[in-house]
């Protein structure tokens, strides 16, 4: 594996925010030396970085992958009315016209979009109802050509039978059972509504035997909060926490409609709670409670693509609209969140670029006309930057983009095999 003497740059922590003009030194995948003037050393190539900021990966908390080859296709046969029919009518039409080819093509697409916008972890979850035996094996192997970090998950769920269910239980176990390197699994559920008892304690017991987390939504809409005083008479929140689902690790998305003392309950049991505003606004189901989050939260992109600096500013301008008025510096601490779930979920040094942190960084050019500093960055970052300054990216030390050229794939015949591979999918999704 390459060394690299990264010189002159501007290193930046979102958390706490610190801005240090120092080298990097990168070996074996990790930063083994930072100090104001590193000498090279014998096989270190040296790369001037001279008006660059430099920063830990960034980390996208919540996405599908699946939905990845879903931009511009045609208009459902019915237009959804509320949430539960943009589930049946679009999101259940997709996932079920998935195969194997298209599950790759899927995570190559967005996999190419996470690289292009610094985002160097990916925590995905996945559904393919036909094709769910070896899904994730596919999306590890479309992303370890890509050269991205990744945790993965299917996310099981009644609306396809036992079987269904057994088998999207099965294939988180394999993943489970084959973790490692850049790869870890999590347990993925879709939601309560559409999981009974028997389900949400499989899950929470395979999350146990493996000392992991339950990645599931969690009050995206209504629907879900509804459901449970109906069918099991207590609160999602009570069925959630019953069953085992809440527990240290489980990444909970959304909580669109949890009331304060929802969130409590779930912060108390160590989970994570990831916002993901573009994905609400679209699908007009709410605005959480962001503010009450808690320090375990994270932003997500629900499949909207990778780009987590659209995200963030989607946050910051959301929350302005509805008048709760998240700091600049509140939005970056949740993308410090993302990068801190990451390191817990690889124990490694993920969120900062200390000696000993693994080298998932972002070369970014940002020749500023104002001041920067600690103090303004989080604004700068709002308002000033975005996946369009992203220059280079590194995971675990290995360049998958260098000045804006991808370094482990042609995108351009990869765009061309995935435009073919979503002809047939779309095609297909005519035909269900
Ligand atoms: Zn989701």
């Amino acid at each position: 594996m390459s060394a690299f003497l990264l010189k002159n740059a501007s290193v930046v922590c979102f958390d706490p925010i610190s801005i240090e003009d120092c080298d990097l030194r990168i070996d074996q995948g990790k930063v083994v030396a930072r100090d104001k003037t590193l000498i090279a050393q014998e096989n270190d190539e040296i790369v001037d970085c001279s008006n660059k900021l430099i920063f830990p990966g960034i980390v996208c908390a919540h996405t599908h992958l699946y939905s990845a080859l879903a931009r511009g296709m045609p208009a459902p046969k019915q237009t959804p009315t509320n949430f539960h029919e943009i589930l049946k009518y679009v999101w259940w039409q997709l996932d079920q016209a998935l195969d194997e080819e298209t599950i790759y093509w899927s995570a190559i697409a967005g996999g190419l979009d996470a690289i292009r916008s610094g985002t160097t972890t990916l925590i995905d979850h996945h559904a393919s109802p036909k094709a769910i035996t070896n899904s994730l094996s596919i999306i590890k192997q479309a992303l370890s050509e890509l050269g991205l970090r990744a945790a993965l998950c299917y996310e099981v769920t009644d609306r396809n039978g036992l079987e269904g269910r057994n088998l999207g239980v099965k294939e988180n176990r394999d993943a489970l059972a084959s973790s490692g390197g850049l790869y870890r699994a999590l347990v993925g559920g879709h939601a309560a509504f559409t999981l009974d008892n028997t389900s949400l304690k499989m899950l929470a017991d395979l999350a146990k035997e493996f000392n992991c987390g339950v990645h599931i939504h969690v009050a995206e809409g209504l629907l879900d909060e509804e459901d449970a005083p109906t069918r099991y008479q207590m609160s999602l929140v009570e069925r959630l926490e019953k069953t085992k689902v809440l527990r240290p690790g489980s990444i909970l998305a959304h909580c669109t409609h949890f009331d304060k003392e929802a969130l409590r309950i779930a912060k108390m049991s160590g989970c994570w709670l990831v916002h993901n505003p573009r994905s609400n606004m679209n699908n007009s189901v709410g605005y959480a409670k962001v503010s009450d989050f808690g320090p375990r939260c994270a932003l997500g992109t629900d499949g909207i693509g990778a780009d987590m600096f659209e995200e963030a500013k989607f946050a910051f301008y959301k929350s302005r609209d509805a008048k709760t008025s998240l700091s600049a510096e509140t939005v970056l601490s949740l993308l410090a969140g993302g990068q801190h779930l990451a390191s817990e979920i690889f124990d490694e040094q993920l969120q900062t670029l200390n000696v000993g942190a693994t080298a998932d960084l972002v070369l970014f050019d940002y020749p500023s006309p104002t001041p920067l500093s600690a103090e303004n960055f989080a604004w700068h970052f709002i308002f000033g930057m975005s996946a369009a300054q992203v220059s280079s990216v590194m995971v675990a030390g290995r360049f998958l983009l260098r000045n804006g050229n991808y370094q482990t794939i042609n995108p351009a015949q990869a765009m061309e095999k995935a435009r073919q591979a979503t002809i047939k999918l779309w095609e297909k999704m005519q035909q269900i």
